[in-house]
């Protein structure tokens, strides 16, 4: 048995406490993958990530795998060797997706933006080019930047035909998401993330449009697990691909309802609160935001620059000894700054008060 595991409260950027009614739902009785109530569960799931994801004529489904599978699945179907593939980079996620795609054969392009900082929607239009797809990161949770996702959008749309794939992995259940009014052909998440489901499975949307492109290839898709194909045959017709986590389908199930049920507009106004209120809190003991321009600021990741002097290390170690895990930096940013979680079951107020008032005890 894991000693802290009862006790420990995440206020990290994924994985985020779990919602009470997917924990209630991970202990139902088994039921085989194929079992009709199990196909009908899924059904309702399929119109829920409709809803959630603004794309009520996408084809939608749960991939058996974290998010990055879900990142790895678009570039597996939807590139073929020697596509022109424009990666837009300003953080570990969209390096990851620079490689994966190159991985799969694509002539990458990247646009980059430094540290802290958004794409330019400007960039992208330079070097849009011939594209075939355009991939970008909404909000990279390595740094805390929310993406200009709407104004880069409607550059790719107006100035080329590219796909435009989406990590909506910070942002889709933590508030309105438009795929279908922005064409968007492709966007996926983790359980695990904004809807505080246990990780294991990635909600995903496809667009008509993606799906064309799917099925006009040239070559099988090289990832048999996450083949669309394959993911039709099981979510639409049916039929047997592979054995599906049940259990995760239906704690995804529970979770993605109570978020339905919570409204996208309310959640995002609970992280935006909650994340206001622990900002201004911290100030004052010289916390900063790391993400300089207010408006590039991501709501559900909040990147905080520590104060001179304060130990990393040891100021984390001491608060997961009383209870409360925090996240460092990644990369560049290791040592320099905080990142603390407001997606899903994390931007909860009376998480966060015990924590400031630690810090407060720790910091004199
Ligand atoms: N994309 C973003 C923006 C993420 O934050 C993460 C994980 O933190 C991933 C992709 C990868 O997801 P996973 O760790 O679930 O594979």
């Amino acid at each position: 048995m894991l000693r802290s595991h009862s006790k420990l409260v995440l206020l990290t950027p994924g994985p985020t406490p779990l919602h009470d009614e997917a924990v209630s739902a991970l202990a139902l009785p088994m039921l085989g993958h194929m079992d009709a109530e199990v196909l009908n569960l899924n059904a309702e799931i399929q119109a829920d990530l409709r809803v959630m994801y603004g794309a009520p004529n996408a084809f939608t489904a749960l991939l058996s795998g974290t998010g990055s599978l879900g990142m790895e699945a678009g570039f597996a179907n939807l590139v073929e060797a020697g596509d022109d593939v424009l990666v837009l980079v300003n953080g570990t996620f969209g390096a990851r997706m620079a490689e994966m795609a190159a991985r799969y054969g694509a002539n990458v392009r990247v646009v980059t933006a430094p540290s802290g900082e958004a794409i330019d929607p400007d960039d992208v239009a330079r070097h849009l080019g011939r594209a075939r797809m355009v991939a970008l990161v909404h909000g990279e949770t390595s740094t805390g930047v929310l993406n200009p996702l709407p104004d880069i959008a409607r550059i790719v749309r107006e100035k080329s035909d590219a796909l435009l794939c989406v990590d909506a992995v910070t942002t889709v259940g933590m508030g309105p998401f438009d795929m279908e009014g922005l064409g968007i052909d492709y966007a996926y998440t983790g359980s695990q993330k904004c809807l505080s489901a246990p990780p294991g499975v990635a909600p995903v949307a496809i667009s008509p449009r993606a799906l064309a492109r799917f099925d006009a290839r040239r070559t099988p898709t090289p990832l048999w697990y996450c083949d669309f194909g394959g993911l039709r045959d099981y979510w639409e017709k049916r039929s047997y691909h592979h054995t599906v986590p049940v259990n995760l389908h239906f704690a995804l199930h529970a979770a993605l309802r109570a978020a339905l049920r919570e409204g996208l507009y309310a959640r995002a106004a609970r992280a935006r609160d909650v994340g206001f209120a622990v900002l201004s809190a911290l100030q004052p003991a010289g916390f900063t935001p790391f993400v300089p321009t207010e408006a590039a600021r991501l709501p559900t990741v909040l990147a905080l620059r520590l104060p001179p002097g304060l130990d990393d290390a040891a100021v984390r170690a001491e608060l997961r000894r009383r209870g409360m895990s925090v996240t460092g930096g990644l990369g560049d940013t290791a040592g320099l700054i905080w990142r603390l979680g407001l997606m899903g079951e994390s931007a909860r107020p009376h998480l966060y008060r015990p924590f400031l008032a630690t810090l407060e005890d720790l910091l004199g």
